[in-house]
């Protein structure tokens, strides 16, 4: 069994929340594609925990963690996520946390690389975490990187460091005129931080499909949202990486796997981080008051999140994407703070109105169509079944369901672990 969940909409829908849930009845997480640059928010008995890099299987203590080989890992940020868990008395072993050796290291010279871009575009910015995921996935591509596997060959990396640090510097010395990067300091580096995972650096791809053949049960958890795919999304203002599901069995090294089934995870409402074209957005008190409601404030980087009603277009488009099977819709709760709740069933581009998601200057040009439908006006964190929610929240999810044409199987009510319900 190889379950995908991914996000349906720019990310933030509470993926982590649901992989949390959802992992009870698996044996294994596993993370595909992204670096730090995101953050999965779980609270459970344990605690509240934020998450960038680590699988979010990592809090139940039978379950076993892989970060494969499509991510980007950040060692000094891995180091230090993994002191924070373990110091709340969470074990972690080689037993419960297996890396990729094919994994790309994202390097202090990413983030930096990062930083002087960002910098440099000034008001053109991309809103960019700044945590050096587009240059680690570009030097990726070029041919030039450091993997997880290297660590075990710290020779080979000392005879190679010299050649990338002068290519390096080329840009960030020569042209960013920053100061030169020393080849010593990245060694060290390595060292202190990439040394300490020695032991769990292994062969995931192995790892896994003996797994399978087995009979062990897989999620993937991905990272962001469709609408954030290098490919599929929002093009620049994506991630630099394919968060949907068909990549999953790639970035986690075993590509001759198919997917049982892909598990959609949709926000009752939409929010966005960094720039970039977000056409439901609302601006002003009405904004003010979902932020709130909602806690919209970045996991990574503590920004304040931009806030708009459901997406109707936006959602279809991502659903489709990522070929979910079912839907599991987030934070309705949320939405109890509107008399009437905004939702945005259709865009119009250069005068004419249409429930595609379209790309480019289209999607730049495209305007929100509203419609208004009844809110509940009442707390429904404690249901937890269909039946117990009022009519109109009832309501709401019928038609939020009948807009994207997809099943909703979960609907959550709260970030607690027991706070959701399912609709058979
Ligand atoms: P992810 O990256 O997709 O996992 O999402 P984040 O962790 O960035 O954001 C989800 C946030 O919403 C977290 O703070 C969760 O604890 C919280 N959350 C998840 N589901 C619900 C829900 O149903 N209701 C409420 N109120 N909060 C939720």
């Amino acid at each position: 069994m190889l379950t995908a969940i991914v996000g349906i909409n720019w990310g933030d829908e509470g993926k982590g929340r649901m992989v949390d849930l959802l992992s009870k009845d698996f044996d294994i997480v596993a993370r595909y594609q992204g670096g730090n640059n995101a953050g999965h928010t779980v609270v459970n008995d344990k605690g509240k925990f934020i998450l960038n890099l680590l699988p979010s299987g990592i809090l139940r203590d039978d379950t076993v963690n892989v970060m494969g080989q499509g991510m980007v890992i950040d060692v000094e940020h891995l180091y230090h996520e993994v002191k924070r868990i373990t110091d709340a008395g969470i074990e972690i072993t080689p037993d419960r946390l297996k890396i990729s050796d094919r994994a790309t290291i994202c390097m202090p010279y990413h983030k930096q690389m990062d930083c002087l871009e960002e910098d440099r575009l000034g008001d053109a910015k991309f809103g960019s975490t700044r945590r050096g995921i587009a240059p680690v996935y570009a030097d990726k591509y070029m041919k030039k990187s450091f993997r997880m596997g290297d660590l075990l060959h710290m020779d080979d990396v000392k005879r190679r460091m010299p050649a990338i640090i002068e290519w390096k510097n080329l840009t960030v010395h020569g042209g960013y005129k920053a100061d030169e990067i020393e080849a010593e300091e990245m060694i060290k580096w390595l060292e202190t931080y990439g040394l300490a995972f020695k032991d769990y650096i292994c062969d995931t791809t192995e790892y896994l499909n003996n797994a399978l053949d087995n009979g062990k049960t897989v999620i993937f958890e991905a990272q962001l949202g469709a609408l954030r795919d290098i490919d599929f999304g929002i093009y620049p203002y994506t991630s630099s990486s394919n968060t949907i599901a068909a990549y999953a069995p790639i970035g986690a090294g075993i590509p001759g796997r198919k997917l049982s089934n892909t598990i959609g995870i949709m926000k009752a409402y939409s929010s966005c981080v960094g720039e970039g074209p977000f056409t439901c957005e609302m601006f002003g008190e009405e904004g003010d008051k979902l932020r709130t409601a909602g806690a919209e404030f970045g996991a990574a980087t503590g920004r304040p999140r931009r806030v708009g009603g459901f997406d109707v277009p936006a959602s279809k488009f991502g659903i489709m994407a990522q070929g979910a099977d079912e839907i599991a819709l987030t934070k309705l709760d949320v939405l109890s703070c509107f008399e009437s709740i905004p939702v945005c069933v259709k865009y119009e581009v250069n005068g004419v109105e249409t429930d595609k998601f379209p790309s480019g200057e289209d999607l730049v040009n495209a305007k929100p169509v509203y419609e208004y439908v009844p809110g509940w006006g009442c707390d429904i964190s404690g249901c937890r079944s269909f039946s117990e929610l009022p009519k109109a929240a009832q309501d709401y999810i019928i038609y939020l369901q009948e807009k994207v044409n997809a099943k909703i199987k979960y609907v959550s009510v709260g970030p607690g672990r027991d706070e959701y319900l399912v609709i058979e």
